[in-house]
């Protein structure tokens, strides 16, 4: 039987609809609505995307979102100067930095910009002072993929206490936070990552499985458990016709969508799991529009505890 679909773009517009009533409550008392400033260094395609994703899905809500943009010559100084600026700015309730950013900044300016961001106005969560807020399960403001996904199985009412969990993937913004959320939720945690011993053994113990790889079709059904929760926070874009024939049987979605197209979205988990997974995201339309939901979610919660701080 094909897995059930875990719709994460329903829940998604639900989540942001469910917002409105405190974006308009905290503009009301406030005189303003939330504003969320988002930096983007240089010309990544795929950020350009993302960031007008983010930017627009806030503005549709009665948010207040505005691009900061640096060119790709910027200096790390220059990164450092402009969160200062929105630091120190009482408009901006929330920060985000979107990564990656240009090679000329050097290796830890990604670390250096999250350290500098006012851990208040971290709606991504990566500060320090956030992630260690998470760590003693007192969190404020949670990175939004993981937060997503774990808002996703408390939504579907997918039950996570006591049960074994596997997160592929040990990266600070998705792997590790989110098996903090699912030991928080009191679920027994594995983390897997690329030196794991036996990794499709350890994933067949897995109630719930979430895979944050970044490599497509990774997750085949010998590494599910029959009945499994699958969660696939993947995003690959496929635009090599002998990776596509190698991944997906002829005549199946996604070959049929590649060539269509030239070119197809998948995530690290393979479509062939549907047939073993009890439920199972899709990409796309699963763990992404989530993510954008919880970026609205942080800007709004940024804002209302920076007022109650206020008092
Ligand atoms: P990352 O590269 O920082 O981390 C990847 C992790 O996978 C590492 O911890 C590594 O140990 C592990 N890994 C790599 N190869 C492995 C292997 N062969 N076996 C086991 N583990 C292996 O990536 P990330 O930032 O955590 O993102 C992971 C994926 O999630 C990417 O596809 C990214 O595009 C996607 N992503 C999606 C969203 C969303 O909104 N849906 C958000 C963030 C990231």
């Amino acid at each position: 039987m094909a897995a059930r679909r875990l719709d994460g773009a329903a829940w998604a517009a639900r989540l942001r609809e469910e917002l409105t009533p405190r974006i308009a409550a905290f503009t009301d008392t406030a005189g303003r609505p939330p504003g969320l400033a988002v930096v983007l260094a240089g010309d990544n395609p795929a950020s350009e995307i993302y960031v007008r994703n983010k930017i627009a899905t806030v503005g549709a809500h009665g948010c207040r979102g505005e691009l900061f943009r640096l060119p790709a010559t910027a200096t790390l100084d220059e990164a450092l100067a402009l969160v200062a600026r929105l630091n120190a700015d009482d408009s901006v309730d929330g920060i985000l930095v979107q990564s990656p950013l240009p090679d000329g900044m050097g290796r830890d300016a990604e670390q250096r910009v999250f350290d500098a961001i006012d851990p208040a106005k971290d709606v991504d969560g990566f500060h320090a002072v956030n992630v260690g807020r998470l760590v003693q399960k007192r969190p404020a403001l949670v990175a939004c993929t993981p937060l997503g996904c774990a808002t996703l199985l408390d939504r579907e009412e997918i039950p996570v206490r006591g049960r074994h969990a596997v997160v592929i993937g040990r990266s600070d913004i998705v792997g590790k936070p989110m098996a903090l959320l699912l030991l928080h939720r009191d679920a027994t945690v594995t983390i897997c990552h690329s030196r794991t011993q036996d990794l499709p053994a350890v994933c067949r113990t897995a109630d719930i499985l979430v895979a944050a790889i970044g490599r497509p079709g990774f997750v085949t059904p010998d590494f599910v458990k029959p009945g499994a929760t699958v969660i696939d926070v993947g995003i690959n874009r496929i635009d090599d016709a002998a990776v596509a024939a190698a991944l997906f049987a002829e005549g199946s979605a996604k070959r049929v969508q590649f060539e269509k197209k030239g070119s197809v979205l998948c995530g690290d988990v393979h479509p062939d799991v549907e047939a073993v997974a009890g439920a199972m995201t899709p990409v796309p339309g699963g763990v992404g529009p989530l993510t954008i939901a919880m970026v609205l979610q942080n800007t709004v919660t940024a804002a209302e505890l920076r007022a109650a701080a206020r008092g």
